[in-house]
């Protein structure tokens, strides 16, 4: 045993607390987000934000837990997402806590906990936000995930349908992914029309249990729906031959799709009509659709949203139609990069500072100030005293000029430009940098 597990050991026996020895790592199905991967994190958010700006939303944001009854009484008691993968805590008092593994329930508490029945309708929101489930993580899949999403509140037409796909398909093209994805859509009927189909489905899987994975033989008692998406082979060769939701839409609903689909033909979003689309929560009523990957399929559905006609009702608000959209940011970064979709370069540091001296030093933290203030992006490596070390640096932040300037430039009042891709030089004055910086960032 080494000399510092010997200490350990002692510091063990001393102290009530015990240390442990395991190297200390981000929980499982978590990740750090490190500053090349948040250049991608900042691209979508700037584009979810300005769509969203530009289609009328207005940006929210909800606690990061909520009474577990919420998830309980959105999502559904029975659905996965509750069943099996909230992270739950109770405290001191008993009182038990979830943190929120989707986005809409919250949303919907703050509607009705704010009132926002009395504001003009609809109630057009969004938002950016970290999401937990506790699952079993693999690609794609983690327990800590960000989620954008955004929710119309306050009214039916099925124009509205139409509007929030055309406000997702949006954001794909602007983050030019859309050309991997493909629009799945379905209708999940209505409280009228959706019993009778449910009835019929359980029907049509009586005696044929023993052909259904564990999984399904759970949900055809509690959640049926779900039997249609499943992905292993027998149950999917069985829903194949299942009744088929279009034969049991009141009349209502079957003009509420008909109607979605010819606003998404005027606008030239292209969709395929997939009856066995349920989506996994339950609050949805009607329209559901969701993008997913060409090769794929559900497996990797960048996002997916729908109708939840009932649920603003269902929580003791007042009854009014809603409906919403959520993507996950970490699949729509691996699809970027997947298409070798390169972030913008202007991103990347502009000017690179490198001072040679002491007395340079002190000269380049306010030359940095007066570059910042001037809206340049600048930086420098002042801890560094080597030229070679200085001008690696300046490449690795993409600056496309370095200015260098050390204890003969300052006697002379100039400073050396060097321009980073041609490894060209020049002498300029060194009261004119900020002006001649400027002038040569606009060519
Ligand atoms: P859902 O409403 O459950 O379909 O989630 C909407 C989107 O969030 C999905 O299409 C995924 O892009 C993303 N998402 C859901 N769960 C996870 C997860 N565990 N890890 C990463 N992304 C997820």
């Amino acid at each position: 045993m080494n000399e510092e597990n010997n200490l350990i050991d002692n510091l063990d026996k001393n102290c009530s607390v015990s240390v442990s020895r395991e190297k200390l790592q981000s929980p499982k199905g978590t990740h750090d987000i490190l500053p090349d991967e948040y250049c991608y994190f900042e691209l979508v958010r700037n584009t979810v934000e300005k769509c969203c700006k530009e289609f009328g939303f207005g940006r929210i944001s909800t606690p990061i837990f909520e009474n577990k009854e919420l998830f309980q009484r959105s999502v559904g008691a029975i659905s996965d997402i509750v069943e099996k993968e909230l992270y739950v805590f109770k405290t001191a008092s008993g009182k038990e806590y979830a943190l929120k593994p989707e986005g809409t329930a919250g949303v919907v508490r703050a509607y009705i906990q704010h009132g926002m029945s009395s504001w003009p309708q609809p109630v057009q929101l969004y938002y950016i936000e970290p999401h937990f489930r506790h699952d079993r993580p693999q690609a794609g899949r983690f327990r800590q995930f960000h989620q954008f999403g955004f929710e119309v509140i306050g009214e039916i037409d099925p124009v509205l349908d139409a509007q929030i796909i055309q406000l997702a398909n949006q954001i794909n093209s602007d983050l030019k992914i859309s050309n991997h994805l493909k629009l799945q859509i379905n209708s999940l009927g209505c409280a009228e029309c959706r019993p009778k189909y449910i009835v019929a489905l359980k029907d049509f899987y009586f005696g044929k249990e023993r052909s259904l994975c564990d999984s399904c033989n759970n949900r055809l008692e509690k959640n049926p729906l779900r039997l249609l998406d499943c992905k292993a082979e027998d149950c999917q060769l069985l829903s194949f031959l299942a009744p088929k939701i279009s034969n049991f839409w009141c009349g209502e609903c079957a003009s509420h799709f008909t109607q979605v689909k010819e606003f998404l033909t005027e606008l030239k979003i292209p969709f395929v009509e997939n009856l066995s689309l349920v989506r996994g929560l339950d609050y949805y009523t009607r329209t559901v659709f969701e993008f997913w990957d060409e090769k794929d399929g559900a497996q990797n559905a960048i996002g997916g949203g729908g109708r939840y006609d009932k649920l603003i009702a269902d929580l003791g608000g007042v009854d009014v139609p809603a409906l919403g959209y959520a993507a996950g940011i970490e699949r729509i970064i691996a699809h970027m990069k997947t298409a070798e979709i390169k972030i913008p370069h202007d991103q990347n540091m502009q000017i690179f500072v490198a001072p040679l001296g002491v007395e340079a030093k002190k000269k380049a933290l306010k030359l940095l100030e007066d570059l910042r203030k001037a809206g340049i992006r600048a930086s420098g490596a002042l801890g560094k005293n080597s030229m070679k070390s200085q001008m690696k640096l300046a490449d690795r932040f993409g600056a496309s000029l370095a200015i260098i300037f050390g204890q003969i430039e300052i006697q002379d009042g100039t400073i050396i430009i060097r321009d980073m891709k041609k490894g060209s030089q020049e002498i300029v004055l060194f009261k004119d940098i900020v002006k001649i910086i400027k002038n040569k960032l606009k060519k």
